[in-house]
């Protein structure tokens, strides 16, 4: 585990509950309700043994929490990362409650994760991390049940591991259990791109709004994992100009633009995209704070806080990560006129198409590609449309509105469906 500080620098879950006690304020939700929303329906916390290639045994502590299930079954990734702790995934949890909420898909919120360093852990090794992790929870996962999907630090490799403990455990092959899953097993086409599709899309839609498009547009990029790498390529493919890219080693920055497509194959070939060729070095804190037009946050939570964010010049930051904005940051970025996509609105995609995997799985009937894409695009749009509807209509920021909405649905799934007993 890496001995580095961690970055959180703030309780994370309690940063969520911050943000829903602001929503409970300005829609004047019931007190009683916004005490259950802030609250995780169960978190489980599990010791996971693995015995290591050198012969020796690590014991590595993994969590799954699940917020709520008040619209459907559970559904959220699950993250290897060596700063996971228990409130991060509650934290996780609750935004994929809203994530789901606003995008009007029949699920719950939920989220897992263990402390560790992927990284530097060979395959042999994650993959009995991943099968004990799953045994530990098998009970508690399930197609109608909780859902688990990739997150930071976790791919398709992963969840065909989990699908296939599930699986054997249960004697039969249960393609709903995961999604995520590689297209050779029931994955479904367009799953790997669709975060970044989503925030493309989100992108979109502010711009049609404004009569502008992506042509020209400078975008900065945080993180080049799997939503920040394929988001930089999309926007690249729209005419927008990359002038800053970043991996947890460091970034890059061009005045006159970055050749994705050259920042992939040099993390292929050095795996990282620190050193590309026609760049100059830039450190993560100086590159969210290049003049740009758009920044996209794509890595991990807490980047903008109140400490930088009068230095970030981009009039528009769309959140490919969960959380990157904390809420002291929100409230300043609003009143200097930042537009935020809040991420429950911006990275959405995801879980998206998940549900589409999970509705392809249950059915064994799967899609062609543009399908997908066409009904990510309906789904992510709508949702859209509707908060920046209140979002007019009630003067407040982009995020109070698309927060309000899912907390709204939630709520009156709540109420109709009772208090048990
Ligand atoms: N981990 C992704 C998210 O934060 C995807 C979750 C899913 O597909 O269930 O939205």
């Amino acid at each position: 585990m890496s001995t580095s500080e961690s970055h959180l620098r703030e309780n994370p879950y309690e940063l969520a509950r911050e943000q829903l006690r602001r929503v409970g304020e300005r829609f004047q939700i019931d007190a009683g309700t916004i005490a259950v929303l802030g609250a995780c329906k169960k978190a489980i916390e599990v010791a996971v043994p693995v015995r290591m290639d050198d012969g020796t045994i690590r014991v590595f502590q993994g969590y799954r929490v699940q917020h709520n299930v008040t619209r459907g079954p559970a559904k959220g990734g699950i993250r290897y990362h060596p700063d996971v702790v228990v409130d991060e995934v509650r934290a996780l949890s609750m935004w994929m409650t809203w994530k789901c909420a606003l995008m009007g898909i029949p699920f719950g919120g939920a989220k897992g994760g263990i402390a560790c360093d992927p990284k530097s852990m060979s395959k042999g090794e994650l993959e009995r991390l991943t099968r004990r992790f799953t045994t530990e929870i098998i009970n508690d996962i399930g197609p109608e049940q909780d859902i688990p999907a990739p997150d930071v630090g976790t791919d398709g490799q992963t969840m065909a591991w989990l699908y296939d403990t599930y699986s054997m455990n249960k004697g039969h092959s249960v393609l709903g259990v995961v999604t995520g899953k590689p297209l050779s097993i029931g994955g479904s086409l367009g799953r790997v791109e669709a975060t970044s599709r989503g925030a493309l899309f989100s992108l979109r839609n502010l711009l049609e709004r404004r009569g502008d498009t992506l042509v020209g547009k400078r975008v900065v990029v945080q993180g080049f994992g799997n939503v920040g790498s394929l988001l930089a390529r999309f926007l690249q493919q729209e005419g927008a100009i990359v002038v800053g890219l970043s991996d947890s080693r460091g970034g890059v920055a061009a005045r006159d633009g970055i050749d994705v497509e050259a920042a992939f194959a040099h993390k292929a070939a050095t795996g990282s995209i620190v050193g590309l060729a026609g760049s100059s070095p830039v450190t993560n804190e100086a590159l969210l704070e290049l003049p740009c037009d758009i920044l996209a946050p794509c890595a991990l939570e807490q980047v903008i806080t109140e400490e930088n964010a009068a230095r970030i010049q981009a009039p528009v930051i769309c959140e490919g990560a969960n959380g990157p904005i904390t809420p002291a940051a929100d409230t300043l970025l609003e009143s200097r006129g930042t537009l935020v996509i809040p991420d429950v609105l911006a990275n959405a995609g995801g879980v998206v198409v998940s549900y589409f995997e999970w509705v392809q799985g249950l059915q064994e009937y799967f899609w062609t590609e543009d399908e997908v894409n066409r009904r990510l695009d309906e789904i992510t749009s709508r949702a859209f449309a509707a908060a920046w509807e209140l979002k007019e209509r009630e003067d407040v920021s982009l995020r109070l509105a698309a927060y309000g909405l899912a907390v709204q649905r939630v709520a009156d799934a709540t109420a109709i469906r009772g208090l048990y007993p």
